[in-house]
């Protein structure tokens, strides 16, 4: 049996793409040979790569004037590499802290030039998001972290800043539509609502291509991605196809559009339970809710290992909370039906009527 898959990441594909990429790495479109044993030059991969930023530039609404590429080393590798080509030693991002993600952007950042925490909900173990901060207008730039994986709040509104902002969009991706002209870099690891894991996703603003002065290396130089059109060495070939057919699935369902109303949808069902129910308790404040990852507790700490064991017979997958937080934690990505939450809400009532 399929389970009901909330795990946080690696996480959630649609079943089509896991179906499809699985017969590409038996035979790719009939040509006799796997995805996997063909040249990322091939004719076939040059197509998987083409149409899949052509994708993300029609889904996301992206401008001409900014560059899609694709990277390794998931987005903690931004976390260096993004004040790495942006800041200069005597310039200042700022931050505000939601998360550990946040951290330790800020933390990689400190290597290169000046940072600032200029808000944080850590006070709150981050079950809020911090709104009346103020940005230096001197800072080179504002970083956030859109959604917040681990602790669950989100920032639903794409906020024109006085200085460019950069924005870790790992978790919440194509879960909405986003202004993208709001944001001078945006970066989202692939592993929660866009494929496999293996490359990370940034959509950067061409003026930025280039802008910190010091001297850099090839492969950590985004100017090179850029001109080389994400090919300047060979990339994860299967994660990019995968990536391809999540894209193919969104388009197909109606777009970001269509996938907001079910994202609302479905933290509708769920936040309503954990509200009704007297044997569990919301971890975010109800303003900030992500609707991607889902935390509560129980009300009595004693009955956390009893629910875990309980929902293992519904086939839930997944939803241990992390260990900062405890209780439980259901990401709903974009590929997760809303039926996979029904039968969480049913386990959670069940529980309620066992006691
Ligand atoms: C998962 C996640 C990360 C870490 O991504 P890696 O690809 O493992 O480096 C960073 N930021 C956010 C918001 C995440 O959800």
């Amino acid at each position: 049996m399929k389970k009901h898959n909330f795990g946080a990441g690696p996480s959630i594909l649609p079943q089509e793409v896991f179906e499809q990429s699985a017969q590409a790495c038996l035979d790719y479109n009939g040509i006799g040979l796997s995805l996997l044993e063909i040249s990322h030059r091939s004719k076939e991969f040059t197509a998987i790569l083409e149409e899949s930023l052509a994708l993300i530039k029609e889904l996301l609404h992206v401008p001409d004037d900014y560059s899609i590429l694709f990277l390794q080393g998931g987005a903690n590798m931004q976390f260096n590499m993004i004040p790495y080509n942006i800041l200069n030693d005597d310039e200042t991002a700022d931050f505000v802290e939601t998360d550990i993600w946040s951290t330790r952007a800020e933390e990689e950042t400190r290597l290169y030039g000046k940072t600032n925490i200029i808000a944080s909900s850590k006070e709150a173990n981050f079950n809020y998001i911090p709104k009346d901060f103020k940005v230096d207008e001197h800072a080179t730039y504002l970083h956030l972290t859109s959604n917040n994986t681990i602790y669950g709040t989100e920032f639903f509104e794409d906020k024109q800043y006085a200085i460019p902002v950069v924005c870790d969009m790992s978790s919440d991706i194509f879960s909405r539509p986003v202004d993208i002209s709001k944001y001078h870099l945006i970066y989202a690891g692939a592993q929660k609502n866009l494929g496999c894991a293996g490359i990370t996703l940034i959509i950067i603003k061409n003026e930025w291509l280039g802008r910190s002065k010091r001297p850099k290396s090839k492969m950590w130089d985004y100017s090179i991605y850029a001109k080389n059109n994400s090919l300047y060495n060979t990339p994860p070939v299967f994660t990019i196809y995968t990536c391809l057919l999540t894209l193919r699935w969104l388009k197909k369902l109606g777009g970001l559009s269509e996938m907001e109303n079910r994202n609302k949808a479905k933290a509708a069902l769920l936040y309503a339970e954990i509200d009704r129910n007297p044997l569990f308790t919301g971890h975010a404040v109800p303003e900030d809710r992500s609707r991607m990852n889902i935390n509560f507790v129980s009300t009595h700490p004693e009955d956390e290992e009893a629910f875990l064991e309980f929902v293992k017979p519904y086939g839930i997958h997944g939803i241990k909370g992390y260990r900062t937080v405890g209780g439980f934690r259901a990401s709903c990505y974009n590929a997760l039906p809303i039926e996979s939450v029904q039968v969480l809400v049913d386990a959670m009532q069940a529980f309620e009527q066992s006691k």
